[in-house]
């Protein structure tokens, strides 16, 4: 299924929509890292830039979690609802790429400027609503937030719209829970993204910050976090000796 933006009034359409775009397709990262680099810088560089993962139960449960939604492109449609699956996003303001788990297409009647897109061969307008399917329940911190907005952004850019809200289902609780795309929250994912360029850009791997996190953490075995952080607390004092 193809579908095209509307026309749109540039005053209707907040900043984030305005500003140019300033990476290109060889400074791409995947937009997937967000997630890791919101939750650990480290975790972000040893999957990223020095390419190692571990699967553990978590990680396999989230994969197998996301089967169906990544899925090559496909789309469903259910009365005045359009559901697209895997759609694969980018935007060069952020310079990330990757594939929205799901995004629905809300029919509505009315026309408001920039915020609504016309499907081909329907009639009406539509509302693009991003959709984040993730494993467990809600989390402590921003990860799954800024990786739903990150996803959002991009289809601003792709159709020069304005996206206010999206959701993040739970596997664990099932339940959908609402997430507003504060101007704060896209804030975040501008900071998280040009940190990942930044780390990327200088293929440094930080050292370890021991955090309760790190007990279900996927790359705790190759990251030794207590020993590494033990290590460098010794360097540290020796310092301080000489
Ligand atoms: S074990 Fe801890 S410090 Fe190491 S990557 Fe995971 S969360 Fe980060």
């Amino acid at each position: 299924m193809d579908f095209r933006k509307t026309s749109t009034d540039s005053k209707n359409i907040c900043e984030y929509t305005n500003q140019s775009s300033s990476w290109t397709d060889n400074d791409l990262l995947m937009l997937s890292g967000i997630q890791h680099i919101a939750f650990c810088e480290r975790q972000f560089a040893l999957i990223y830039i020095e390419q190692q993962w571990v699967e553990n139960l978590l990680t396999v449960e989230g994969h197998f979690m996301h089967e169906r939604v990544d899925d090559p492109f496909e789309s469903e449609i259910r009365n005045d609802r359009v559901i697209l699956r895997s759609l694969p996003v980018v935007s060069f303001k952020l310079g990330l790429y990757g594939r929205a788990d799901v995004i629905e297409l809300i029919k509505t009647g009315k026309y408001e400027k920039g915020t609504v897109i016309k499907i081909e061969e329907r009639d009406g307008w539509w509302y693009p609503v991003p959709v984040e399917y993730k494993r467990g329940k809600p989390k402590p911190d921003d990860r799954d937030e800024v990786q739903l907005c990150a996803q959002a952004m991009c289809l601003e850019e792709m159709y020069n719209i304005l996206i206010n809200v999206g959701y993040i289902y739970y596997g664990e609780t099932r339940h959908r829970q609402e997430v507003r795309l504060t101007r704060e929250l896209r804030k975040s994912v501008e900071n998280y993204a040009s940190r990942m360029h930044e780390l990327y850009r200088e293929g440094n791997t930080p050292l370890p910050v021991v955090r309760k996190g790190c007990r279900s953490c996927s790359m705790v075995d190759l990251c030794m976090p207590d020993s590494l952080s033990r290590a460098q607390s010794v360097s540290d004092y020796l310092k301080q000796l000489c």
